[in-house]
């Protein structure tokens, strides 16, 4: 069955932006008849507590997904199969370079905005060894195509329409051994059978670097929509420190969770206060395309008390 997701990073509670693209990658599965799984994003930035927190906060506003609740942490032997994949066809190349000898290279003249500078990617094997003679951890990085150190791949968003953009050669695995999100993403979508990818707009420069390497794996690339992120009133993206920002904040300022999910349709221009009411009726042609702008402190009196 094919299948949509939300796959939170279990980093902290979320937010109402968080929330937000929650509900929508909810609607999207669930207006097109699919299946709907969280996925648990747990690589890297875990806070004890916040998945069982994060979950409680998605029950609370209505919304219900199928069975497996995936964490990525139990996955790593599926992730690291495809990077030696990847190896055996000569598609990977170890990386000694720190972050700073990176963002050194890459901000040179001329240098490519933003992409690896390859700095490693031709290193002879006397080279490698001297590196790893110093003890510096090898990252294994993707070698993007077979001359040069960047290409263009393009998806096209449901939100966004045709989008090209930047493929590098990125980290598949990290320096720790950990494998890298890029590359974790891709292979859990495929296995899940997940075709629809629903999630913030911040990603959409990461997603030609996803689909290119789904296209290397002979995997199937997904349908994706970027949306809109929340922003703050400095048109910043929503963050904890802008005030009442969790549902348990807005659950301590004596609202329920409907008026929770009220508040999210109304940013939808929508009046709701269940998932099942915003469903029905749902196309995302009619989204708003616009970043909604929020000032926790100051949310509509009529949202309050729907
Ligand atoms: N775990 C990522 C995040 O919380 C989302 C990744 C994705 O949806 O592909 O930002």
């Amino acid at each position: 069955m094919p299948a949509g997701r939300f796959a939170p990073s279990p980093s902290g509670d979320l937010h109402l932006g968080n929330l937000r693209t929650a509900l929508l990658a909810w609607l999207f599965a669930r207006s097109t008849g699919r299946a709907f799984y969280i996925r648990i994003e747990d690589l890297d930035r875990v806070r004890p507590g916040a998945a069982e927190r994060q979950l409680a906060d998605l029950t609370a506003l209505g919304l219900d997904w199928d069975p497996p609740v995936l964490r990525q942490s139990e996955r790593l032997d599926r992730h690291l199969a495809a990077v030696d994949t990847l190896t055996a066809a000569g598609l990977t190349y170890e990386c000694y370079c720190t972050r700073r000898e990176i963002q050194q290279a890459a901000s040179a003249p001329h240098g490519p905005m933003g992409a690896y500078p390859g700095t490693c990617r031709d290193l002879t094997d006397a080279e490698r060894a001297a590196h790893r003679a110093e003890g510096r951890p090898a990252a294994l990085r993707l070698r993007s195509q077979t001359t040069g150190f960047e290409t263009k791949f393009e998806i096209v968003d449901e939100i966004h329409g045709h989008y090209r953009g930047l493929v590098d050669d990125f980290v598949l695995r990290r320096g720790d051994g950990t494998p890298a999100y890029n590359l974790a993403v891709v292979v859990d979508d495929a296995d899940q059978g997940i075709d629809q990818v629903v999630r913030g707009d911040d990603l959409l420069a990461s997603t030609p670097r996803q689909a290119y390497l789904a296209t290397l794996l002979g995997l199937p690339v997904p349908h994706y929509a970027h949306v809109p992120l929340v922003l703050n009133r400095e048109g910043k993206r929503l963050a904890k420190r802008d005030g009442a920002v969790t549902s348990a904040d807005r659950i301590a300022l004596g609202e329920t969770p409907r008026q929770v999910l009220a508040l999210l349709a109304d940013s939808l221009g929508r009046t709701a206060t269940t998932p099942a009411e915003l469903l029905d009726g749902f196309t995302p042609a009619t989204l708003p395309l616009e970043p909604w702008t929020l000032d926790p402190q100051n949310v509509v009196k009529s949202i309050r008390n729907p």
